[in-house]
């Protein structure tokens, strides 16, 4: 037993030492030919810093745009929201993004979290906010009286204290600059979801219940408001509609699938069922979150003339959107669904019935 496990130990170092070997010698291979200028890591930490803050003002771009984008979308759908509604001013706080000191290499010192401190990011037109004494930059730092720290319990308690008195006047005590005043913000009932901005290049927009989030890559593909609308609206279905937790339900009776493979069948599929349970329908689920999308655009009285060109935009963008997808419908069925239902509404419109989607 003893000989046994020194073998293995001896196999063990003659594998690091081959693995070593072999890293030696394709280094030496490609040692490059030219001598760079050397980075001092003050030089690194100073254009880091540029870059956090162009990364922030990114972000804050970002969020009035979707902030004034998501207002009428969000409060001229209470009627069609159910049970999913809210109180809300119109501030956006800023939310937080962590870049992760040990994926850039640099000491932890320099550990940076964007939009830690409760500073307004964004104002939306013909919100409450709006017609309060507020400027984006400002700093919250009381709501009713009770102190924040930073901008996580800004919007924690600005929520909580919403929740419990409903449409009753907020208090906000800023800071702008060295003056501290405060201002009073009678809240609007308006349909839920928390909504951010992140900071990823991918065309992309997912909800997950409770929060609907934006790329900036998505941003930078839609600079048309109204086509920013049509992607909130169309998440805010997803949350509306609770299409999350029942793909998580179906998830998780595929788990039990994957599950029962294993044992009786002593095979593991890979989570293939989890997959296939999460995806069923959620086919169906993109295309109801289109067609709501459309009349939560039509009441908060966007213009829909031609929305559905954002389709063919994308697929001139990646070729792959023509195609079926396992998850998405494909462009080509998305941009006629589109078009249909911009006609059904137009109908409705015309015959002067209310803008009311379709029941089965
Ligand atoms: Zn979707």
């Amino acid at each position: 037993m003893t000989q046994l496990l020194r073998l293995g130990s001896l196999a063990r170092l003659l594998c690091v030492v081959l693995v070593l070997t072999v890293i030696g010698v394709s280094n030496s291979g490609c040692m490059v030919a030219t001598r760079q200028p050397t980075i001092s890591q003050a030089d690194l930490l100073d254009e880091r810093r540029t870059q956090v803050a162009r990364v922030e003002q990114r972000l804050r771009q970002g969020t009035a745009r979707v902030a004034d984008a998501a207002w009428p979308i969000l409060a001229s759908n209470v009627f069609l929201c159910g049970n999913s509604v809210e109180h809300r001013t119109g501030l956006w706080i800023a939310q937080p993004t962590k870049i992760v000191h040990t994926m850039l290499g640099i000491g932890k010192e320099t550990n940076t979290t964007i939009g830690e401190q409760a500073k307004v990011w964004a104002i939306a037109h013909d919100s409450p906010a709006a017609a309060a004494d507020v400027s984006i930059g400002d700093v919250v730092l009381r709501v009713n009286g009770q102190a924040v720290d930073d901008s996580n319990e800004a919007r924690r308690l600005l929520r909580r204290v919403m929740k419990r008195h409903g449409g009753d006047a907020v208090e906000i005590e800023l800071a702008r600059g060295s003056d501290e005043h405060i201002v009073r913000v009678t809240p609007a009932m308006t349909c839920r979801s928390q909504i951010r901005v992140i900071s990823e290049s991918s065309v992309n927009a997912f909800a997950n219940g409770r929060t609907i989030a934006i790329h900036t890559g998505l941003l930078q593909f839609l600079p048309d408001k109204r086509d920013l609308q049509l992607v909130i609206a169309h998440e805010l279905a997803h949350n509306v509609g609770n299409h999350v937790p029942q793909a998580r339900i179906r998830a998780a009776a595929g788990g039990l699938l994957d599950v029962a493979v294993a044992k009786f069948g002593r095979v593991w599929s890979g989570g293939l069922f989890t997959q296939l349970g999460a995806i069923s329908f959620s086919k169906r689920y993109e295309r109801e979150a289109d067609y709501l999308a459309m009349y939560y655009m039509a009441n908060a009285d966007v213009d829909l003339s031609n929305v559905e060109e954002v389709w063919r935009r994308l697929s001139e963008l990646d070729v792959r959107f023509i195609a079926f997808g396992v998850t998405h419908p494909s462009a080509p069925e998305r941009y006629v669904a589109l078009r249909k239902t911009r006609e059904e509404i137009e109908a409705k419109r015309a015959a002067g019935s209310p803008l009311v989607p379709e029941r089965r």
